[in-house]
C-alpha cells in the first residue's frame, strides 16, 4: 500500500526522467478515456514530485499531471522497450528508461494553478474562510479525517495534529463531510492552526489522544481509539465518547 515515504520514493525513481521530452501512452483504456497522451506526448516532463498523497508531474507548458495512487497503485522505471505483460495505466518513455503507472486509478490533468496546495495552516492569520470552502467542495461521504491531510484543500496539517486539533473540536474523524457543519470545520482548523502555531514556537504540549490508544481520554477517562483511515491507512485516534459519531 502506498504510503507517503512510498510515494516519496516513487518521485525519486521518476528523476532519472526529469529534463527528457517523454513519449507518452496510456495502454489502459480508463486512462486512455483522460486523453492525457494526447496533450502530453512529446513534451519535456519538468518535475516530479510527492505531495501528500499525489505525485505530481510537472510539463513543459504548465501541465500538471496529478497520479493518486490509492490502494494499488504503483510506479515502476524499467529500460525503454522491455517487454510487459497487462496494460499499465500510463508509459513515459525517455531516451533509455520509462516509468510505467501499474493500476493507477486516479490520473487527472491539469494546469499548474489549479494543482497547487490549498491554504497554509500556519499562515498569519490562515485563511479559514478558504478552507472551509476547499473542504465543502469535496464529496460529502468522504471522511473529515482524511480530508484535514489533503494538502490540496489545506496545507501543512500532519496526522499528530489533525488527531489533536480534532479531539480539541469534539469532532470524530469518522464524521462525513456532509454531517459537519461550517463552523465546525472552522472550529477544528482554528485548533489546528492554534496548536501548530505553538509548536512552531517551541511550547511543548501534552497530547491529548495521538498514540494514546486504550488510555484514558483526559477530559472524560473513556479509552481512547485507533484505527487506519483513508486510502494511506493514517492512523485516527479519537475518543468515542467526546467525538461521537452522527
Ligand atoms: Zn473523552
Amino acid at each position: 500500500m502506498p504510503e507517503g515515504d512510498s510515494l516519496h520514493r516513487a518521485a525519486r525513481r521518476l528523476q532519472v526522467l526529469v529534463g527528457e521530452r517523454v513519449a507518452v501512452e496510456t495502454p489502459h483504456p480508463r486512462a486512455a478515456a483522460e486523453r492525457v497522451a494526447e496533450r502530453l506526448d512529446g513534451r519535456t516532463l519538468e518535475a516530479v514530485e510527492a505531495v501528500g498523497k499525489n505525485l505530481l508531474l510537472s510539463f513543459e507548458g504548465g501541465l500538471v499531471l496529478r497520479s493518486h495512487l490509492r490502494m494499488s497503485g504503483r510506479w515502476q522505471v524499467v529500460e525503454r522497450g522491455r517487454a510487459r505483460r497487462g496494460k499499465p495505466w500510463l508509459v513515459l518513455s525517455g531516451a533509455d528508461r520509462e516509468a510505467v503507472l501499474w493500476n493507477g486509478p486516479v490520473l487527472e490533468l491539469s494546469t499548474r494553478a489549479a494543482s497547487r496546495l490549498g491554504p497554509d495552516i500556519l499562515a498569519g492569520p490562515p485563511d479559514l474562510a478558504s478552507m472551509v470552502a476547499n473542504l465543502r467542495r469535496e464529496p460529502g461521504g468522504r471522511e473529515l479525517g482524511d480530508a484535514l491531510l489533503d494538502q490540496r484543500l489545506v496545507a501543512g496539517i500532519g496526522n499528530v495534529w489533525k488527531a489533536e486539533a480534532l479531539w480539541r473540536a469534539r469532532l470524530s474523524p469518522w464524521l462525513r463531510l456532509d454531517s459537519v457543519e461550517d463552523e465546525e470545520l472552522e472550529r477544528v482548523l482554528g485548533e489546528a492552526a492554534t496548536l501548530m502555531r505553538a509548536s512552531v514556537e517551541g511550547v511543548r504540549e501534552a497530547r491529548s489522544v495521538y498514540r494514546k490508544a486504550g488510555r484514558p481520554c483526559r477530559r472524560c477517562g473513556t479509552p481512547i481509539r485507533s484505527r487506519g483511515q483513508g486510502d494511506d491507512n493514517r492512523t485516527a485516534y479519537w475518543c468515542p465518547s467526546c467525538q461521537p459519531a452522527r
